[in-house]
């Protein structure tokens, strides 16, 4: 099997699984139960919470564990909106958000707040300009994913921060950072954000297991799930002990000698983008500066054929974003392609692991497609 899709999940290494099932199976206990077993999973949360906060680079304290990414989006938006709501009640994100702010947008403008999205050029960017032609005195959150999910482009967090402070904004910025995570730099000091969201599927970690990192600016964050109080008080539910393990032993490994690993898997991007290029009519989409994270389109082959064809082959990619199968995503549709080019689009993700050989055998089986399928769109 040759895995091209690491930007819908990543492949688990043995060191993960083996400390995940350890805990499952040996520290078991309930980190809230006051008897030394209890204590001991309790220590273990906190030595993975530090482990993490070393991989994003902040303080354990400054870090909360959620269920997944999307909890923590959900999270993190809400909160800030409850926090400023007396600042207003206007956000602002972008039109290429993942469906976890998207959709968390969507559902509080139906509760009577505005959203402003803000719309991507041809090349899958936004610029800080457009955030600050957006700016009102009565935005509340400012949310600007750090990695977008299917162009892989790299948004203007950072100057955005600057911005909000120049303007002498109250409103907080959220970044949804699951793909920017241990691919670009995304230390929040540095970049100055408020909220970070956080997976650890993304980083070779188990599925169901997200973190929201949350900043001073943020005083006693309001608590999306309410309940036991666990997390200090600020997000209800017994802690995912093994799920927590397993995020940890992931950061950890994947940032042994992460810069060789990003430099492996930008050299794998520029060979793949160099040999899919030389396939008739193979162009490139938006200019992603990701490293992992490479968009084309085989115009005119509807890229819904070319995943299932190439699926039957042991290939696995990804036409746009795994979440939204079967039909044109809304980073597409926010691209403004030709309707052959966005109906062939593929979404070819890499990791540590990917060799170059994948990518032959990606190349092959395309041109065997090519060759035995009539374009169709
Ligand atoms: N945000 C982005 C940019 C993502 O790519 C994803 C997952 O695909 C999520 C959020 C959701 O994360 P999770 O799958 O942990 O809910």
């Amino acid at each position: 099997m040759i895995y091209l899709d690491h930007a819908a999940t990543t492949p688990i290494p043995q060191p993960v699984a083996d400390e995940m099932y350890r805990v499952l199976t040996q520290q078991f206990g309930n980190p809230s139960s006051q008897y030394p077993m209890g204590q001991e999973a309790k220590k273990l949360v906190e030595g993975c919470r530090a482990v993490i906060a070393k991989a994003v680079g902040c303080q354990p304290k400054e870090l909360h564990f959620t269920s997944c990414g999307t909890e923590s989006d959900n999270w993190a938006i809400q909160a800030a909106l409850w926090q400023n709501r007396h600042v207003g009640r206007h956000i602002i994100t972008t039109s290429v958000e993942h469906s976890a702010v998207l959709e968390t947008c969507r559902a509080l403008e139906q509760q009577g707040y505005e959203v402003t999205y803000l719309k991507p050029d041809k090349t899958g960017h936004i610029t800080v300009q457009q955030v600050g032609e957006a700016l009102r005195d009565d935005t509340a959150v400012v949310s600007v994913m750090l990695v977008n999910n299917e162009t892989g482009c790299v948004f203007p967090v950072a100057e955005t921060a600057r911005l909000l402070k120049e303007r002498r904004s109250r409103a907080l910025l959220h970044t949804d950072a699951v793909q920017g995570f241990m691919k670009v730099p995304c230390d929040p000091r540095v970049l100055g954000v408020d909220m970070m969201s956080l997976s650890a599927h993304k980083i070779g970690g188990p599925k169901g297991i997200g973190a929201l990192y949350v900043g001073p600016a943020v005083r006693n964050i309001r608590p999306l799930l309410h309940g036991g109080g666990q997390e200090e008080g600020t997000r209800s539910g017994t802690e995912a002990t093994a799920q927590i393990a397993g995020f940890a032993k992931a950061a950890q490994l994947r940032g042994e000698g992460l810069e060789e690993k990003l430099a492996h898997m930008a050299q794998i991007k520029a060979y793949c983008r160099e040999k899919l290029l030389s396939l008739d009519g193979l162009v490139t989409v938006g200019q992603g500066e990701a490293p992992h994270i490479l968009m084309v389109s085989l115009v005119g082959y509807p890229s819904a054929n070319v995943v299932t064809d190439l699926g039957e082959q042991g290939i696995c990619l990804s036409a746009g974003s795994a979440c939204h199968r079967g039909k044109l995503s809304h980073v597409v549709t926010a691209l403004g392609l030709d309707k052959r080019t966005a109906g062939g689009v593929l979404r070819v993700s890499f990791g540590p692991e990917t060799t170059f050989a994948d990518i032959d055998a990606l190349y092959e089986a395309l041109l065997r497609h090519k060759n035995t399928r009539f374009s169709m769109l």
